[in-house]
């Protein structure tokens, strides 16, 4: 820290990515991304649909919008494109949470929602999640403040049924709520909270290009909610970056929802290989949760979870650690291709017959 960093954030801890070696030396299962790069014609089809890049990029991302609603369901003028969905998340946490509204999350949960709160100076508090994991609403009914929910939660994967989220909207509508959606497309799309959006004007859900959609390298993620609340999030935008996505990038947004096809092909793949991922280290003796994601978060007895990644890596499998309290036996592991899986589940029976 040098001595012109202003006091106030002389206590922030910011957040700490997932580490990105160069391509190629591990079998990357660290950051949940999608295994399956966009395809040749998604590249060729967006190179086609850039906008020249001496001009400034379409600050309301219009087209992508069109595409996007066609997608979803939602009005355009009920969904603003960012860059990634954390871009979003961070606006909610600008313009949604103060003194009389803190954030509120659980204490197992995406751990970017502490630094958003702190970067933004804005109070929160940790809600603690159930013995197994699970989220309890009424925890968070009659007390005040903005609920951010990752759904499905991620590290533990689990999904929260749709039902339960809005027996939240309902119990408080003064107050907003944020589904963070960003792993529901692995089969959680049907408790998807985004077809309530026109229901309840207390609702932001957000969603993003990184897992499902091959696309995390790119950085596009985007928020859909009732005009008024988009309205609230776009003052954020264009009081801080109003060309936040980049002409390539919504080029690459708008190509790949051309092939929403590929996108449901590569999710069932990614819930086939998380099926027998699942099962085989079941079968080791892993407690494995019941993950909804593109990852599992496993533990055993036989291992500390830092021993099962440390050997991991030293195989070649990169996956992630996390050491917060309650959660320092687990390891998070993403889901990749059929061989990747294949190689995972190798590595971790010859991990275990050595410690045996
Ligand atoms: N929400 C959750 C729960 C995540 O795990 C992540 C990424 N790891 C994000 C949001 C943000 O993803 P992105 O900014 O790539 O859209």
């Amino acid at each position: 820290m040098s001595r012109f960093l202003s006091p106030k954030y002389a206590d922030l801890t910011p957040y700490t990515p997932g580490e990105q070696p160069p391509a190629g030396r591990y079998i990357k299962l660290n950051t949940n991304e999608s295994p399956f790069a966009p395809p040749a014609d998604v590249l060729a089809r967006a190179a086609e649909l850039t906008r020249p890049g001496n001009l400034y990029c379409d600050v309301t991302c219009a087209e992508l919008r069109e595409a996007l609603a066609a997608v979803t369901g939602a009005a355009p003028g009920q969904l603003l494109v960012t860059n990634g969905s954390d871009e979003i998340l961070s606006y909610a946490f600008m313009a949604f949470c103060d003194d009389r509204a803190p954030a509120l999350f659980p204490d197992v949960t995406y751990g970017f929602y502490s630094v958003f709160a702190a970067i933004h100076r804005v109070p929160w508090e940790e809600i603690p999640l159930r013995e197994d994991f699970s989220i309890c609403v009424d925890d968070y009914i009659g007390r005040p403040g903005t609920v951010f929910l990752a759904n499905p939660n991620a590290p533990t994967g689990l999904l929260l049924p749709r039902g339960e989220i809005e027996r939240l909207l309902r119990a408080d509508p003064d107050r907003v709520v944020v589904v963070d959606e960003a792993y529901i497309d692995f089969g959680g799309g049907g408790e998807s909270c985004l077809p309530l959006i026109g229901q309840y004007p207390n609702l932001l859900v957000t969603r993003t290009f990184s897992k499902s959609r091959s696309m995390a390298g790119v950085r596009l993620g985007f928020g859909a909610a009732c005009e008024d609340l988009i309205a609230d999030l776009n003052a954020m935008k264009f009081s801080l970056n109003p060309y936040n996505v980049s002409s390539p990038d919504q080029a690459l947004g708008r190509a790949m929802l051309e092939r929403e096809d590929l996108t449901a092909a590569n999710c069932a793949e990614i819930v086939r290989n998380r099926t027998l991922a699942a099962g085989a280290l079941r079968e080791m003796g892993f407690f494995v949760t019941e993950s909804w994601a593109n990852f599992l978060f496993v533990r055993t007895d036989a291992m500390s979870g830092e021993g099962i990644f440390d050997a991991l890596k030293e195989r070649g499998i990169l996956v992630r650690h996390f050491s917060g309290p309650r959660i320092s036996d687990y390891n998070r592991i993403t889901i990749g291709t059929r061989q990747q899986t294949e190689a995972l589940i190798a590595a971790l029976r010859d991990i275990l017959s050595q410690e045996g």
